[in-house]
């Protein structure tokens, strides 16, 4: 059974994937700082392993997969999917926030990277998926801080497929649109419909559209894809 690590599942995009993932047949293991009562509900139904943590904090990180050394042999498949977004302008922003914001959308594909690539080099085999954003390839106002990190996960990802290829192992990207998830609900029913109206498909996307692109990137189908970047914005960035 081919294993899988999705990062921040507990709900939207990452637990769409890890709904779909398991539905495929994978072993799926997901984390999040809190567990939701969603995430719970899949944990129940499936073989799927929660595990609570905070993947930018390093201790955090180390914890939860010398947990998984103990439960899986081996992980085929990483997304990193956690993320955090910080609205408002970079002058009213302090450090600690910004610092929050770096430790979630950045240093954790780090930390995670560092525990799961050895073993994938070792088995010749893996795939890497980082969810990025359409902020990271051109920059959001007012988000400039996230945009930042989110363009830090593209150049990480293109430098690491050149690096790991080599070895057998692809990293790839996914940068969503617009989606229809908690982290946007807050914006209110008026940027939903602007943001549907600058989309050339019309409308916003869900959580199981971008899930379906990481399963792709993750799977046989896209043996030979590395170091790309993918969008799934509705041609809102083309
Ligand atoms: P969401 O609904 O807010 O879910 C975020 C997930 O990440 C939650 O499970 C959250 O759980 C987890 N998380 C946050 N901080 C974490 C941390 N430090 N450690 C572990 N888990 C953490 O967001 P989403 O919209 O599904 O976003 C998923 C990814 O897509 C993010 O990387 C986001 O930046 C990216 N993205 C989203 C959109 C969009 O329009 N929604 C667009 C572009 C990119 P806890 O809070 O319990 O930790």
């Amino acid at each position: 059974m081919r294993t899988v690590l999705i990062t921040g599942a507990s709900r939207g995009i990452g637990l769409a994937a890890a709904r779909l993932f398991a539905k495929d047949g994978w072993q799926v293991l997901f984390c999040a700082r809190h567990e939701t009562e969603e995430s719970r509900a899949f944990a129940k139904e499936t073989s799927a392993l929660f595990f609570p943590c905070d993947v930018g904090d390093e201790e955090d990180v180390r914890t939860m997969f010398a947990s998984f050394g103990r439960t899986v042999h081996h992980l085929d498949a990483l997304v990193l999917n956690a993320g955090a977004s910080y609205h408002g302008l970079i002058q009213d922003m302090d450090a600690e926030a910004f610092d929050a914001l770096y430790r979630t959308n950045l240093k954790s594909a780090f930390l995670c990277i560092r525990e799961v690539l050895p073993g994938m080099i070792r088995r010749g085999s893996g795939s890497i998926v980082a969810v990025s954003s359409m902020w990271g390839q051109v920059g959001g106002s007012c988000e400039s801080a996230y945009s930042a990190f989110k363009a830090g996960l593209i150049g990480f990802v293109k430098a690491l497929a050149k690096e790991a290829g080599p070895s057998g192992v692809r990293v790839n990207c996914v940068c969503p649109g617009f989606i229809d998830t908690d982290m946007n609900r807050p914006l209110g029913q008026e940027v939903y419909d602007a943001m549907a109206e600058e989309t050339p498909l019309g409308r916003v996307g869900t959580p199981e559209e971008c899930a379906r692109v990481i399963r792709f990137l993750c799977g046989e189908d896209a043996a030979f894809v590395t170091g790309q970047t993918l969008g799934v914005n509705g041609g809102l960035v083309v």
